[in-house]
């Protein structure tokens, strides 16, 4: 996998993402990965792995990524998962350690939905469940924030100085979503959960643009169609910034950027960006017509 560097405001993010083949997003600052796909070397120093589902092209460079840590020493990576696939993953990394004669080292943790997992100072993440074939959740990173009560904010900085000092209440704590990562996902992710709808960046899959593969195909695979995003726009009217990932490999560049530009409602447009690898094709990919469900 030949990863590829986005950035967004403070956020620097390393990654590649086609459906069917590959995913995987990280944030650096975090050493946090959605999902692993098919592994690399270059996402080592990542200890924690928050993983989607369980479809290979999310998961399968789990086993690699956590025999690499060990193997360099590295402290064992937290691995969230799914609960429902969290026993048969165990089974797989323990068979692996049969095969490979070495017991690596790794943290499994089955997700919780209630529970707010802590990253660096202000920052935790959460899970939010998504709508896939397979038992599947999205994450969302949250920041806590002090703010001044909405009240307040017309006063000047000297009054408000004044008022703390009797009334520490002026200020709330507020929890932000920083960012969203969908995972594979329908169109519901956005729609039934408000967090999304308000998050700062969000990455959602968005596996068909086409007449070919319509929407009724895409949910049935438990996708999401680029026409369905541009139906539903006023859900991404607070988004900042929209990633676009897990575009099928039937779509070449030109074809995915055309498209982005034609069906999306100019506002949402200028904010997305389709995350696209070098190595995706700038023509029509040759075999598409051999791409049976992607
Ligand atoms: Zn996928
Ligand atoms: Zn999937």
């Amino acid at each position: 996998m030949n990863l590829t560097e986005y950035h967004y405001k403070d956020f620097k993010f390393i990654g590649i993402s086609e459906g069917g083949i590959y995913t995987c997003v990280g944030i650096p600052r975090f050493k946090l990965l959605f999902d692993t796909g098919i592994g690399s070397p270059s996402l080592i120093e990542y200890n924690k792995i928050l993983l989607t589902h369980g479809h290979l092209d999310h998961a399968s460079g789990l086993a690699y990524l956590i025999s690499q840590r060990s193997l360099r020493k590295l402290p064992p990576p937290e691995v969230y998962v799914p609960r429902e696939i969290y026993q048969p993953l165990d089974e797989i990394l323990k068979l692996w350690h049969k095969i490979e004669n070495y017991e690596s080292q790794y943290k499994l943790i089955p997700i919780d939905f209630n529970a707010h997992y802590d990253l660096e100072n202000q920052f935790y993440f959460k899970a939010l469940q998504s709508f896939h074939r397979v038992a599947s959740n999205g994450y969302v990173i949250v920041q806590i924030k002090k703010k001044l009560k909405a009240e307040y904010k017309h006063l000047p900085g000297y009054e408000i100085a004044k008022i703390k000092n009797q009334n520490p209440d002026i200020i709330e704590t507020v929890h932000e979503a920083v960012l969203v990562f969908s995972g594979d996902t329908q169109i519901e992710f956005v729609l039934k959960n408000e967090i999304v709808q308000k998050a700062k960046i969000l990455f959602l899959e968005c596996t068909y643009i086409c007449d070919e593969r319509p929407i009724e195909r895409a949910r049935k695979w438990g996708h999401i169609h680029l026409y369905e995003i541009a139906q539903y726009s006023e859900y991404f009217k607070d988004i900042e910034k929209l990633f676009l990932i897990h575009f099928s490999p039937r779509y070449s560049k030109k074809e995915i950027y055309e498209t982005l530009k034609k069906v999306l409602p100019e506002w949402l447009y200028k904010k997305t960006t389709p995350f696209l690898s070098k190595e995706r094709k700038e023509t029509p990919f040759a075999f598409k017509n051999l791409l049976i469900e992607i």
